[in-house]
């Protein structure tokens, strides 16, 4: 049972474990999902958590349990060269509606090393870009 939770805002930006001043929340990327989780032992119950989501997805309901309890889980886009895991659907579609272009699925490393050449590929055969970068 999680003493911490989120409702269904939640799309897994991290904000809340970036700006914990106790190390209180942390996350695991696992496969195709991302787990948020909360350890109440180490929460100083300042609230921050709740201030800063951006989301309102924070809510409160808690007692000292003292162990990492996953809050939520939920599905990861992952680099389509490395498959190095790069955020969660949920804040893909959040960021979808606020951008002015469409971003390619790529980690910082083949962002950078894909080829002019890659990069025309990447436009009609997302298959030929694999190719490409091995
Ligand atoms: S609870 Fe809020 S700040 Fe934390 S991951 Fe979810 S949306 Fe982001
Ligand atoms: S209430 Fe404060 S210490 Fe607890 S998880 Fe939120 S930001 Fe971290």
């Amino acid at each position: 049972m999680s003493f911490f939770k989120v409702n269904h805002n939640c799309n897994g930006c991290l904000a809340c474990v970036q700006n914990c001043p106790a190390g209180a929340l942390s996350y695991r990327d696992e496969g195709n999902k991302r787990t948020l989780m909360h350890n109440m032992s180490l929460c100083a119950r300042c609230g921050n958590c709740w201030r800063i989501c951006p989301q309102k997805a924070v809510e409160f309901e808690g007692i000292l349990k003292g162990q990492w309890d996953e809050v939520t889980t939920m599905e990861l886009v992952h680099c389509m060269v490395c498959g190095e895991p790069l955020y969660t659907d949920g804040f893909r579609r959040t960021m979808d509606g606020k951008l002015d272009y469409e971003p390619a699925n790529l980690c910082p490393l083949h962002k950078k090393t894909f080829s002019l050449d890659a990069w025309r590929h990447l436009a009609f055969d997302e298959k030929a870009v694999r190719r490409n970068a091995v």
